[in-house]
């Protein structure tokens, strides 16, 4: 069987739950990054049983994650992590949730991988249109949720399986790269157009290098609780 590592569950409204729960259907192993400052509950309503519905695959079985690791996606490094985040109690609970750290855990606990999916985005400044964002909140919702992917995969793609049979890396992209989406501020659409012209240049790196496909899937709306948080 394969086994899967989907960045960007906390619950079980998004499209990475959907995808880890179709992935599982398929009889993949199924591992988790969950964003540090929403793992807790995260854990907690999964062992309280309140996914258990959710968590139904078509033969009738749970979905079983073997493992969650929490994971702030805009952090390479623990040289990275600015004070007030290392001292932030939602933080002070969790190691090693760095995107090199997650990465060494994972090939420590398991050795490789065959799918990476990205399923995480986030825009400080998303309900302001462009005209009103700040430099910082432009840059905050391309660190977060484009080049979060590069990160990802530049540390996961050295051990994960090449070939026709595995190797394969999605993320979630918007048509607001392409088309005028009002509400969809924030540097939001300048994200969705970066992480597409990089799926492009990763394709073409990580496939010439690794073997391994990089695409990325232009979903149509889904009222997650990124999407609610936006009013969409
Ligand atoms: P979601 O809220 O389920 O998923 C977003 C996840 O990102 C959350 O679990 C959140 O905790 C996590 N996250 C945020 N910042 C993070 C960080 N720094 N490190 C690690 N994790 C972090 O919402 P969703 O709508 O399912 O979003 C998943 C993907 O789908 C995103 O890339 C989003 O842009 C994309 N998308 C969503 C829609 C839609 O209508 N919902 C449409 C097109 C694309």
């Amino acid at each position: 069987g394969k086994r899967a590592f989907v960045a960007g569950v906390a619950d079980d409204n998004g499209f990475g739950w959907a995808i880890a729960k179709s992935l599982a259907a398929a009889g993949a192993e199924i591992l988790v990054g969950t964003w540090v400052p929403a793992l807790n509950i995260f854990e907690t309503s999964l062992q309280r049983g309140k996914f258990d519905e959710s968590r139904k695959l078509p033969d009738g079985s749970l979905m079983e994650i073997t493992k969650i690791y929490p994971l702030d996606a805009v952090f390479d490094n623990p040289d990275d992590v600015p004070e007030d985040i290392k001292t932030n109690r939602r933080y002070a609970g969790s190691t090693n949730w760095t995107v090199r750290e997650v990465a060494e855990s994972v090939k420590r606990d398991f050795g490789s991988i065959d799918i990476l999916v990205h399923s995480l985005a986030n825009g400080p400044e998303v309900s302001k249109p462009l005209l009103e964002t700040s430099r910082n909140g432009y840059l905050a919702a391309l660190s977060a949720s484009s080049y979060s992917y590069v990160s990802l995969l530049k540390h996961f793609l050295p051990f994960m399986n090449p070939g026709m049979s595995g190797g394969s890396s999605i993320s979630l992209t918007h048509v607001a790269s392409k088309r005028i989406i009002p509400g969809y501020g924030g540097g939001m659409n300048s994200a969705k157009a970066a992480l597409e012209s990089d799926t492009r240049v990763l394709a073409f790196e990580a496939g010439r290098k690794h073997k391994i496909r990089v695409n990325t899937i232009s979903a149509g709306p889904l009222r997650s609780r990124a999407a609610k948080a936006i009013g969409f």
